[in-house]
């Protein structure tokens, strides 16, 4: 968002041309970026161009450097070899826009530059974060120049991807690959450009669909994939039959084969890009082990009067029967000695969910480190790439929406910060004429969540630590009292008066940036809790599988003390995430999702006007617009420009600003080109400058 045009490859003229040629085809495919259109711009004029891009498959148009994105719910023959050709090296604004124009922007600012950026890729769930994330990988792994070394790590870092999508996304309502957690990329680069490692964060699973999944959604694709594509031999190891039917865990929503995934094809790519990211026969025979263990988990029938305990256990199994000790029965340490005292069986089948959702959680995370430790990443330059899923608005909400949700107004907050909000001010610190742009700003959501004492998460952490006494209900009665008056936040008593429409008396409701959502309070303390009883961990640590030796040390202190919560854990790796991205140039690519359906051709023109106004886009462009494209320090202007006049070349007497001043006059800037500033020079529009480059390179 300003300031960000390579100078040295500029070539104003192509520019001018191609603008020129996109308003002349204007009518047909609409502007390819909204700042170039000189006219106060309505919102419906700007849908109207979203609109008519999109049914002429163009699915990208600009607000300047920031790239939207429609989903087009078709392959488009747009994302290939060819095409990365033709845009690598080339000035951003010199062909249609697309996002290897924006992947190659940020590259070859980073080089000239040796800063670090980072793209963050937002909009809904199935808005198109993920794809948009590949394709930009895609494009770097693809163009940058490579050695065959460097090619091994760039086999990595491409295949990183299916397996992590594997063991981390999963058909949901809104998405049939929807992202349940959050990933931060960091593609690293040396000097001559070349992809050399990359590091992966991963942000708060959500573990629950383990053991649980509503209907219509599916668990994690893995397990499918596993069951329907495993080779017979694996799965006869592994005490499993072809049938996802056959499995608890995987039935549960009731649509466990999707026509738009093909597991089995699915399965050989992730086993062909585990032996390819260095994991060795045994990773991976654990690896399976441990999944086949969570199937054969939930099969477990617990009931009534014996719990007792049905489970066909390969000998290769995490599990040993102590297992049945460790799912009946709760240790409790009484003054001198241990006793077991058994589980009623709604408590045994709550034992044994946590113990799945526990393993294949820090499975997951173990997952992600050993790709990282494949990747070899050295702090050098890099390109980070934030893919997080998206805010997500089902008919049950529960924790995890909660979660997503309130990661999605930090997002958001982030972008607000860093553009609206940051761009203006600056105007204000350097004393430039400024008309401000109103701009609603969710940091009130935000403080409403994650507020001390008085916010959302820390009620809820005060009242996890009231065992026995604190219910989910007493909960939301807190949440009544405490914050029942706050703008943003409507309980069943006053559902009527603010929002006009009732609630349950179980519901709270929020009303966030990107729309509202009610939350079924159920559940909320012990998603937060999440809490595994001991002898669960007891019994893993006896486990001979070498992943599950690692995931569950005997080190891990036990239970005494308490452990944070997993809101509150997640509110600490947000604020880390925040500090990562702040210490970055930023980049943005905002995806719109044109229909509820998934379905190509279509644009529901209520659906994408919504996102347009959550998103910011009218504040964001009214504010580019109105505003400057490229903005230097007096001192670095002088420097780079000082031989295009004879007065400051070699050597300028004055203060930097003098000298800019005799410079551009020298030039014949026109006065509504440019403005001066307190420390920095402002130019309107990226033509001015590339029009003074090219007398550089005359
Ligand atoms: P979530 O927040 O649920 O993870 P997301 O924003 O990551 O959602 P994606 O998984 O990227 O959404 O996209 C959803 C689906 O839309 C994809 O599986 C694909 O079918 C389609 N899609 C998205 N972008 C494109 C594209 N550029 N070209 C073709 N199809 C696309
Ligand atoms: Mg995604």
């Amino acid at each position: 968002f300003g300031g960000k045009q390579d100078t040295k490859e500029i070539d104003g003229k192509n520019m001018l041309r191609n603008m020129e040629a996109s308003l002349t085809a204007r009518d047909r495919v609409g502007i390819q970026d909204f700042v170039l259109l000189d006219a106060y711009m309505s919102e419906s004029a700007f849908l109207d161009n979203l609109r008519k891009r999109f049914h002429e498959n163009l699915i990208y148009t600009y607000i300047g450097t920031l790239l939207v994105s429609v989903n087009p719910y078709k392959e488009l023959n747009i994302y290939n070899k060819k095409q990365m050709d033709t845009y690598m090296g080339v000035n951003f604004f010199e062909l249609p826009p697309h996002i290897y124009a924006l992947a190659d922007n940020v590259f070859r600012t980073m080089l000239s530059e040796f800063n670090n950026h980072f793209i963050l890729i937002s909009g809904e769930s199935g808005a198109g974060k993920t794809e948009a994330s590949k394709k930009i990988l895609q494009f770097y792994a693809v163009s940058c120049p490579s050695t065959k070394l460097l090619n091994n790590v760039r086999d990595r870092l491409l295949l990183s991807n299916p397996v992590l999508e594997a063991f981390g996304n999963a058909k949901t309502l809104k998405n049939d690959n929807s992202s349940r957690f959050g990933k931060y990329m960091d593609i690293q680069f040396d000097h001559q450009g070349g992809a050399v490692g990359g590091h992966i964060l991963s942000y708060l699973l959500e573990k629950s669909r383990v053991v649980h999944q509503n209907h219509g959604e599916r668990n994690f694709h893995i397990f499918y994939q596993l069951v329907e594509g495993g080779e017979e031999e694996l799965l006869r190891w592994l005490g499993l039959e072809r049938n996802c039917q056959n499995y608890s865990y995987l039935v549960q929503g009731d649509c466990a084969k999707v026509s738009s995934i093909n597991d089995k094809s699915d399965w050989r790519t992730v086993r062909g890009a585990l032996s390819v990211i260095h994991f060795s026969e045994s990773d991976i025979e654990d690896l399976f082990g441990i999944i086949a263990s969570v199937l054969h988990l939930g099969n477990i029938k617990l009931n009534t009067s014996t719990c007792h305990f049905l489970m066909e256990t390969s000998r290769r199994l995490v599990f040993a029967c102590v297992l049945k000790q460790g799912l009946t029965h709760r240790k409790i340490e009484a003054k001198t000695e241990e006793v077991l005292s058994p589980f009623s069986v709604d408590h045994a089948v709550y034992a044994r969910d946590a113990l799945a959702k526990a393993i294949y959680g820090r499975t997951f995370n173990w997952l992600v480190n050993k790709i990282n430790e494949s990747l070899d990443f050295s702090r050098k330059t890099v390109i980070g790439l934030l893919d997080i899923y998206g805010f997500e608005v089902f008919y049950v909400n529960s924790f995890e929406q909660f979660c997503i949700n309130y990661c999605n107004e930090k997002l958001q907050q982030l972008f607000i910060q860093l553009t609206l909000k940051s761009e203006q001010e600056e105007y204000e610190m350097e004393g430039i004429e400024w008309e401000p742009v109103p701009f609603f700003n969710n940091k009130i959501i935000c403080d409403l969540v994650e507020e001390k004492h008085r916010g959302m998460i820390s009620l809820l952490d005060e009242e996890c630590l009231r065992p026995g006494e604190a219910t989910d209900l007493t909960f939301l009665e807190k949440l009544e009292e405490t914050i029942g008056g706050h703008p943003h936040f409507v309980t069943h008593k006053l559902a009527d008066i603010k929002t006009r429409k009732t609630l349950d008396r179980g519901d709270f409701r929020l009303l966030h940036y990107a729309g509202e959502v009610t939350y079924c309070v159920v559940g909320f303390l012990d998603k937060n809790n999440d809490l595994l009883y001991r002898n669960g961990k007891e019994v893993m640590r006896q486990s001979k599988n070498a992943i599950i030796k690692h995931c569950f040390p005997s080190s891990e202190p036990d239970s005494k003390k308490r452990p944070e919560t997993v809101v509150t854990q997640f509110k600490s790796s947000l604020v880390g995430l925040t500090e990562i991205l702040m210490s970055k140039e930023p980049w943005y690519v905002r995806c719109i999702k044109p229909n509820d359906a998934k379905q190509p051709g279509r644009f529901d023109d209520v659906l994408v006007r919504h996102q347009v106004k959550y998103l910011g886009l009218m504040e964001h462009l009214r504010v580019r617009r109105a505003g400057f494209a490229y903005r230097r320090k007096y001192e670095i202007f002088l420097q780079r420009y000082k031989a295009l006049c004879p007065d400051t070349w070699p050597h300028w007497k004055g203060t930097a600003a003098e000298g800019v001043r005799c410079l551009i006059q020298h030039l014949g800037y026109k006065p509504d080109e440019y403005k001066m500033g307190r420390t920095k020079i402002f130019i309107r529009h990226p033509r001015t400058l590339f029009a003074t480059e090219d007398t550089f390179q005359v």
